[in-house]
């Protein structure tokens, strides 16, 4: 059995991922934190496509409460490891510096990158140890070009991708890739606040994306075609910016 573990597995970009994973012949681990029901509905649609999932809710901010879970998923699978993680949690929290509060910084901070620590430091040890591992993890265009009004986000976005490469170099030679995916507009409950019909014109594709349009990519990063990919972020935003 290959286990997937992907953050924030509920709803949007992440669901559309748990689905893709689970049609490549994974077993996947759906973590949320709060949308329970829409976990419940993520792992009953891959069921009855014929596949396997689980849910593993825990707040990826919560360096404790991760390890708690993790450590309890793996004391009852012995025998087991999670071959690919998907770090995909995230919020937005937006506001222009001058008048963005401590909990705005901070919230986006744990959440977009204390999450991608909380999670990676435990699994990655058993990918090096079994010496075949894909870590991919969920960044943004916000993190590749920064976006105003968003600089908590663009900041946390950016560091990941920093973390990307840096852990790539680490753990390359166990056979263990990390790559970024860097979203554009993806029309998710996270986007359905901005206007996509004044935004898609400055999209040379002339629309926001879809959550399957990025699972795409996540599923090929994940798989054994992907191997000499590393340390990389690849765009998926229509042309918006590369
Ligand atoms: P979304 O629709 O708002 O879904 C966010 C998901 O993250 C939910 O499943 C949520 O679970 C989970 N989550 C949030 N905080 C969490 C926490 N502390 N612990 C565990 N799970 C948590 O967002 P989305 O658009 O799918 O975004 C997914 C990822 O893509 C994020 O990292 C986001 O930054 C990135 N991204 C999105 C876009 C876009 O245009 N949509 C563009 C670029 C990058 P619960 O509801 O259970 O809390």
């Amino acid at each position: 059995m290959r286990y997937a573990l992907v953050t924030g597995g509920s709803r949007g970009i992440g669901s559309a991922i748990c689905k893709a994973l689970a049609d490549d012949g994974f077993f996947v681990i759906i973590n949320y934190n709060n949308s329970r029901e829409a976990a419940e509905t993520v792992k009953k649609e891959i069921e009855a496509n014929g596949g396997q999932a689980e849910l593993l809710p825990f707040d990826v901010a919560d360096d404790q409460a991760t390890e708690n879970a993790i450590t309890q998923w793996q004391d009852s699978h012995k025998d087991d490891y999670i071959s690919v993680l998907v770090n995909n949690a995230g919020i937005r929290m937006d506001s222009v510096l001058v008048f963005m509060d401590k909990n705005q910084w901070d919230k986006v901070m744990e959440t977009n990158i204390g999450g991608f620590y909380n999670v990676t430091r435990h699994i990655v040890k058993y990918m090096m140890t079994k010496r075949y591992g894909r870590i991919i993890n969920i960044a943004s265009l916000s993190g590749l070009k920064g976006l105003p009004g968003q600089t908590n986000y663009s900041a946390a976005k950016a560091a990941l991708i920093g973390a990307t490469k840096a852990l790539a170099q680490e753990v390359a030679i166990r056979k263990v890739t990390v790559n970024a995916v860097a979203p554009g507009f993806i029309a998710t409950d996270m986007t359905k606040d901005l206007d996509e019909d004044s935004l898609k014109s400055m999209i040379p594709t002339g629309r926001f994306g879809k959550p399957e349009e990025v699972a795409a990519v996540v599923s090929f990063l994940a798989s054994e075609k992907a191997s000499y990919i590393n340390g990389e972020v690849i765009s998926v935003n229509g042309g918006l910016y590369t």
